[in-house]
């Protein structure tokens, strides 16, 4: 059959708060313009982001359940330890109660000043944690990835010669190479098999362990699966298993590709690398067999693992976030195209050309869709990522984005539909909108609190 349905059946069901256009005037007003600023409940459709905002399936809740709370040596654990040594195959598993808290553990002990960190392109809590230890954080996405209508398979990948030169000139600053799969910051892309092999062989040459920002490896493997030639067979698994084969640890939330609510870890190989992260581990996060999770997480995580590589839940997903995709480009919008795997992400440099980048056109967007249909989405562009000179002048990224992210197996279809009517809505009056200037910032990932005013 052509339609794509969802792979699930809906078995516990939680209310939607429908609110008015001026109630979310004040709400928006009283939350510093900001979206991260808004109460849940005064959200229509939630797309802020694909964080530990999944449904959990009656597996993982019968699993909570079951959990086991030893403090030492959790049968929960054991579990999750086995389904991550069977998935990715590292000899270590340290589990963390975040995403972040592993890149936290990993770039204490090997980042700090005068060493750089590469990737294709750093999140922004990878880039917060490698910059709070001193050390600097590089992007080297291809060129491809770097322009938003452009369609190729691959966009995620790691510019190739860009890191050999880079690492020819600087290896003796470069601890180790993060290579993001699927790269979220750079719109949700996909890496190939063959860019993670090449990123391998030339870590190789200059001695330098890879990690994978692993995320969202089942939407990548997915990807491989369907766009590279030679994996059209191979199960989700095998492709799993192969992509893992060529790094020497990761990183993980399990907020995303885990199907769950809270939890990370970070895995590897090297002895020593792991004896000083589980050292790190017990001062901050926990003993080595919990990390900062509790055993029913573990269990629910372990579960989540298996759940994710299923292909017709993979093609669903996908299938979601390129129908929104379609009805966009039908209709005109710029999109980052093609779709990723997490997240339509509008092209917000030319979907608003009158708002210059240090006016931010995507906190333009993400606040107008708010207003017109109570849709939360995130901005990730100069707001993000934006920086200031030395005299003070505003220093674009790359990409001026507002994403839309799909929380995993909670949204049908008719709330995709409305996503699409309201966009379409904001998209006709969009000469109408103005600029925002930032009110007040923290020093590190301003985001999540500045506040705005709108430019008159
Ligand atoms: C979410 C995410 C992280 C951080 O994980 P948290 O669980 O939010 O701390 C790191 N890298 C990527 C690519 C992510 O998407």
């Amino acid at each position: 059959m052509k339609t794509i349905i969802e792979p699930f059946k809906i078995k516990t069901v939680e209310p939607i708060y429908f609110t008015t256009e001026s109630e979310r005037e004040t709400k928006l007003k009283d939350a510093g313009n900001n979206l991260f600023g808004l109460k849940g409940k005064d959200v229509i459709i939630d797309l802020l982001t694909d964080s530990g905002t999944s449904a959990m399936s009656a597996q993982q809740w019968a699993g909570i359940l079951n959990g086991d709370e030893s403090y030492a040596g959790s049968e929960s654990f054991y579990r999750f330890e086995a389904i991550i040594k069977k998935i990715m195959g590292f000899k270590h598993v340290i589990p963390t109660h975040q995403g972040r808290a592993a890149e936290k553990i990993l770039f204490s002990i090997v980042g700090g000043p005068d060493t750089i960190i590469p990737n294709n392109t750093h999140f922004d809590t990878t880039r917060a944690n490698i910059e709070f230890s001193g050390a600097k954080a590089v992007d080297l996405l291809n060129k491809d990835g770097k322009n938003p209508s452009l369609i190729a398979d691959f966009k995620g990948n790691m510019d190739t010669e860009l890191l050999e030169a880079f690492l020819k000139e600087n290896h003796e600053k470069v601890p180790l190479v993060m290579l993001t799969i699927t790269n979220n910051s750079g719109g949700g892309q996909p890496v190939s098999m063959q860019n993670i092999k090449e990123v391998r062989a030339i870590c190789k040459k200059y001695n330098k362990p890879m990690f994978l920002d692993a995320c969202r490896f089942a939407e990548n493997a997915y990807f491989i699966k369907i766009r590279e030639k030679g994996f059209e067979n191979k199960s989700i698994l095998e492709i799993c298993q192969e992509m893992f084969s060529y790094a020497d640890g990761m990183t993980m939330s399990a907020k995303k590709d885990a199907l769950v609510n809270i939890g990370g870890f970070l895995a590897l190989n090297d002895d020593t690398l792991a004896m000083e992260s589980r050292n790190v581990l017990v001062v901050t996060e926990g003993f080595p067999t919990y990390g900062g999770l509790a055993g029913r997480d573990l269990e629910a995580i372990a579960i989540g693992l298996e759940e994710i590589l299923d292909e017709a839940y993979l093609q669903y997903r996908i299938r979601t976030i390129s129908y929104l995709g379609e009805k966009l480009t039908e209709a005109g919008v710029p999109i980052l195209l093609p779709t990723g795997g997490h997240a339509v992400y509008i092209d917000a440099a030319s979907f608003c050309k009158h708002i210059p980048a240090e006016e931010f056109p995507g906190q333009a967007i993400a606040c107008a869709l708010y207003l017109k249909g109570g849709i939360r989405s995130c901005e990730i562009g100069s707001v993000m990522f934006g920086k200031k000179d030395e005299n003070g002048k505003h220093i674009a990224p790359d990409l001026e984005l507002v994403r839309l992210a799909f929380p995993r197996r909670v949204y049908t279809q008719s709330h995709i539909d409305y996503v699409a009517e309201v966009i379409l809505e904001v998209f006709e009056e969009k000469e109408k909108l103005k600029g925002y200037k930032i009110t007040q910032e923290p020093p590190f990932l301003r985001h999540f609190t500045a506040s705005f005013e709108e430019i008159a």
